[in-house]
């Protein structure tokens, strides 16, 4: 034996070596995804919308251990997206969409990028020159990543699921929004849409689209629940049976707007919300779509949830309770006093969480509070007895106090 072909063999040696050790490694990195025994029936895909306040940041989880990053929240977000990832076991992100550049969007995605193995990086091909997009491209430059545009038809070549872009489907748009990479993900029979923060004038676009069909299980609702998205005919088109709105507390964009909820509760979609609920994970087996939590009930399942606790016909206070397990959207509910006939019309907006109560006051010393409204100052319940009703959005008798 030459010394030339000992110095192939050891060459071909320490190769099969580093080989075995990356397979084995790889194994005991990515556990077996067969829980149930038999291959294929525990496959899930989990989708994580994280809540990262008024912003957006997607986790999604493949059926085949890979990863999909949509969006990353603001720059104050980092280091929460980053420890959430950590926290799922995610190690390396293949698929990262940036789906727009303002800065509730992308905002973190640079630190995202620097610490994690990126696969591939889509953007919406937009001329941004901020210092937080200009960040995010040097975090791609750094890693020596190149971008894909992320456009409508674009797919992204996964095994076992479907997942393609559904906009932008134009070249240019006056509205920032509007360039938001919108992606449709199919697992089986389960589906999801992300919109980013795409507006009506994208909608109608994607309503003529012929990718793919927008019917879908899962809305992520666009622009944070705001008004100028989720149009009535994109609404039908898409035609979810869960909706996830992303968005933070007391926000001061209003979102979500009452237009908005009210199409959501007119369709009987169920949804969920960040501000109220916190981070909202969606489980798919390929035939069912799981949530970690329950829904904001819509006002046709209220009945017997919420209830008038108490009149205290003095003071002039109202307690109703909330005995259900979810958060009930009390917008144009009517408390009613009966013997003056006097309704109060419960403001938009106004939600009541599980377990929780809300005061409606009336009379001189009446005044507005936390989770306390003001009906009027002057007087409304008759101090020899005076019983109330309450009733939901579509005029059902909810609840009754004598
Ligand atoms: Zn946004």
């Amino acid at each position: 034996m030459s010394n030339n072909t000992l110095a192939k063999k050891s060459i071909l040696f320490i190769f099969t070596c580093f080989f075995i050790l990356a397979f084995i490694s790889g194994c005991s990195s990515n556990p077996a995804p067969i829980e149930n025994g038999e291959e294929g029936l525990s496959r899930e895909l989990e989708v994580h919308f994280i809540d990262v306040g008024q912003g957006d940041s997607t986790l999604i989880k493949l059926p085949n251990k890979e990863s999909i990053l949509i969006d990353a929240g603001k720059n104050a977000d980092s280091e929460l997206v980053v420890n959430y990832l950590k926290k799922e076991g995610i190690k390396k992100i293949d698929y990262v969409i940036g789906t727009h550049p303002h800065e509730d969007h992308i905002g973190g995605l640079d630190v995202v990028i620097e610490s994690f193995e990126i696969g591939r990086v889509y953007l919406p091909r937009v001329v941004h020159t901020t210092k937080t997009y200009e960040d995010v491209l040097l975090a791609i430059k750094n890693k020596n990543l190149k971008v894909i545009e992320a456009k409508g038809g674009v797919t992204l070549d996964i095994p076992e699921v479907n997942a393609i872009f559904v906009a932008p489907n134009s070249s240019e748009y006056k509205d920032i929004n509007n360039y938001s990479a919108v992606l449709k993900l199919t697992y089986q029979d389960t589906s999801f849409i992300f919109t980013g923060d795409a507006e009506e004038l994208s909608e109608n676009e994607m309503l003529l689209q012929s990718y793919t069909n927008l019917d879908t299980d899962v809305l992520k609702v666009a622009h944070h629940g705001s008004s100028t998205s989720t149009s009535e005919a994109f609404l039908e088109a898409v035609s979810p049976k869960y909706a996830v709105i992303s968005l933070g507390e007391n926000n001061t964009y209003g979102h979500p707007h009452f237009e908005t909820i009210d199409k959501l509760n007119r369709h009987q979609i169920k949804y969920f919300r960040t501000d109220l609920q916190g981070d909202i994970i969606a489980t798919s087996d390929g035939t069912k779509i799981s949530f970690n939590q329950q829904p904001i009930t819509i006002q046709n399942d209220t009945n017997n949830l919420v209830e008038i606790q108490s009149i205290d016909l003095k003071a002039e206070v109202v307690i109703l309770v909330n005995k259900g397990s979810s958060s009930v959207d009390l917008t144009d509910w009517k408390l009613v006093s009966l013997n003056g006939d006097q309704v109060f019309n419960i403001p938009v907006g106004t939600i009541l969480k599980p377990g929780k109560t809300i005061k409606i006051v009336s009379g001189s010393k009446g005044q507005e509070g936390p989770d306390t409204l003001l009906w009027t100052n002057n007087n409304i319940w008759n101090n020899d007895g005076d019983p109330g009703a309450l009733y939901d959005n579509q005029g059902n008798l909810v609840s009754e106090f004598k």
